[in-house]
């Protein structure tokens, strides 16, 4: 009886699993159609200054209109990160990005003396070990013409720790002039002190830290903030959606927000009209940006 009980349960787990590579390759599938046929698209959310709330830059982020409904990227990049398609993905996002930033210069010219804004792509752990994310960047910054300055990578740092290889690239990558974030910062396992000896320029504090009510964390958020400092890293706080978080960033000297609060991620269309001028006395345009959960 418990043999038979046995070859059952195997039976189920055979078919669970047929199903769910059968899944796989589906969404794999149609993640690769999706890349050329224009269901996938990027949104830009907004990067502000904490002390003027002014226009600091951009991060791209990935939409899948998938026949219609929308799929969010927590769903569908893990399945493109089981397989070399993340990197199809990470180099469409990069060509993508690139070329609508430098559009967008293009159109309404940097005032000089103005800090530019600058375009922050997000780049798959596995992508970091691969050689390719070097020529993809490469590759990206020659065909759109963007000054290297303008681009940062967003890496989350539970690759970064022990991977020589991923810091080999990341190293090559800064050595091109593209900048390098840490997303997500606090969620993973690097200390303040690892920083230091890390190719990188600017820390994005996670979410979870920035609108947690425990005065602990707060304190270990002004902690992290002045470390940055220390080491001459930057730092973006996410997930703003409060004026009290964000005035408490200002108090924490925290240098870029970026959040609901201040700004959706935006159509291109919405996002690149923060950069035309506003005549006097007619307020900016409030977003119409994704729609509130
Ligand atoms: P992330 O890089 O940490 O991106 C920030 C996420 O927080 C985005 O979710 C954004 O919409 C969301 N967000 C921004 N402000 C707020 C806020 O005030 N409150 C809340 N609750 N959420 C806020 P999204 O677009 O769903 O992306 C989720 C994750 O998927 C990203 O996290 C990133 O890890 C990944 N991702 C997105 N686009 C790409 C891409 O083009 N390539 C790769 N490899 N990964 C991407
Ligand atoms: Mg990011
Ligand atoms: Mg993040
Ligand atoms: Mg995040």
């Amino acid at each position: 009886r418990a043999k038979q009980h046995g070859r059952g349960r195997a039976e189920v787990f055979d078919e669970a699993l047929r199903s769910a590579l059968a899944l796989r390759a589906e969404t794999e599938a149609a993640i690769t159609a999706a890349l050329g046929n224009g269901e996938m698209r990027l949104h830009y959310q907004p990067v502000v200054d904490v002390a003027d709330q002014r226009l600091h830059g951009y991060e791209a982020l990935v939409r899948w209109q998938r026949d219609g409904v929308f799929v969010p990227p927590d769903e569908f990049i893990p399945v493109a990160e089981m397989s070399s398609l993340v990197c199809d993905l990470d180099r469409w996002v990069l060509g993508e990005a690139t070329r609508q930033l430098a559009a967008w210069r293009a159109e309404v010219p940097p005032v000089p003396g103005e800090p530019e804004p600058t375009m922050a792509v997000n780049v798959s752990g596995r992508h970091l070990t691969d050689p390719r994310l070097v020529t993809a960047v490469a590759d990206a910054l020659a065909a759109s013409g963007l000054p290297p300055h303008l681009l940062v990578l967003e890496v989350t740092e539970t690759v970064l720790v022990d991977d020589p290889v991923a810091m080999t690239h990341l190293s090559r990558l800064r050595d091109m002039g593209v900048a390098i974030a840490i997303d997500d910062f606090g969620t993973g396992y690097t200390s303040i002190g690892q920083l230091r000896h890390m190719p990188v320029d600017t820390l994005k504090i996670d979410r979870s830290f920035v609108t947690s009510p425990d005065p602990g964390q707060r304190e270990l958020v002004a902690l992290i903030i002045r470390a940055a400092h220390t080491f001459g890293l930057s730092v973006v706080a996410e997930g703003v959606e409060e004026p009290l978080q964000l005035q408490r960033l200002r108090q924490q000297a925290c240098d870029h927000a970026q959040g609901f609060l201040l700004h959706r991620p935006l159509p291109a269309e919405a996002a690149g009209a923060l950069l035309r001028p506003v005549p006097d006395g007619v307020p900016a345009p409030r977003t119409d940006g994704e729609p509130v959960p």
